[in-house]
């Protein structure tokens, strides 16, 4: 099963997917995260990054092919996969379909996570205070809610065009969300 996970920051997708990981058995990939751990590491990729992450802007595209070109190449992505902040614009969108037809694996299903704005603010200073991330402070929440509603959100389009989306109701506990996924895959 070959999922991608929509929805703006702070919607739970990291959440879902490692619960949905589980039940299907695939590899859950958070670009956010394999960009983090790059970053930690002091990669040449993390080092490169940083700074848009920082400003809550959208690293290159040139760079994130890079990385997801590199991990959907691993022997895990067999069985599948839930990504998770990838594709985050149109150019991203048609890379991903090219790459994945190049590669025998197209998308199955493209979940989306609603939730709205003033939830989202909450819900992201919250993690500010808990997780301590450096773009969670609340300029660069702003900003990167003003990217994902100009850059990200119109991409549920282009997998609705295609019959792939479903679009699933992101307010409620983590179960009852995890339940409408798991209906809306079956
Ligand atoms: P996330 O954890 O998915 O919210 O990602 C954290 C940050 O990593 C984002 O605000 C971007 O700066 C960067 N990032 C993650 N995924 C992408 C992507 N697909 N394209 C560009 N930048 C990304």
């Amino acid at each position: 099963m070959r999922i991608v996970l929509l929805g703006p920051p702070g919607s739970g997708k990291g959440t879902q997917a490692a619960m949905l990981k589980g039940r299907l058995g695939v590899p859950h990939i958070s670009t956010g995260d394999l960009l983090r751990q790059a970053v930690a590491d002091g990669t040449e990729l993390g080092k490169k990054a940083k700074a848009a992450m920082d400003a809550g802007e959208l690293v290159s595209d040139d760079l994130m092919l890079g990385l997801i070109e590199e991990r959907l190449g691993a022997d895990d992505v067999a069985t599948g996969f839930i990504l998770d902040g990838y594709p985050r614009n149109r150019a991203q969108a048609k890379s991903l379909d090219e790459l994945l037809e190049r590669i025998g694996q197209p998308v199955d299903k493209a979940l989306e996570l609603s939730v709205d704005e003033e939830e989202i603010v909450e819900r992201l200073a919250k993690r500010a205070r808990d997780e301590g991330r450096s773009d969670d402070t609340e300029e660069v929440i702003r900003n990167r809610l003003a990217v994902y509603r100009e850059q990200t959100a119109p991409i549920s389009d282009h997998y609705d065009r295609k019959g792939l989306l479903t679009r699933v109701d992101g307010i409620g506990s983590i179960e009852e969300i995890n339940q409408r996924l798991v209906a809306a895959l079956d």
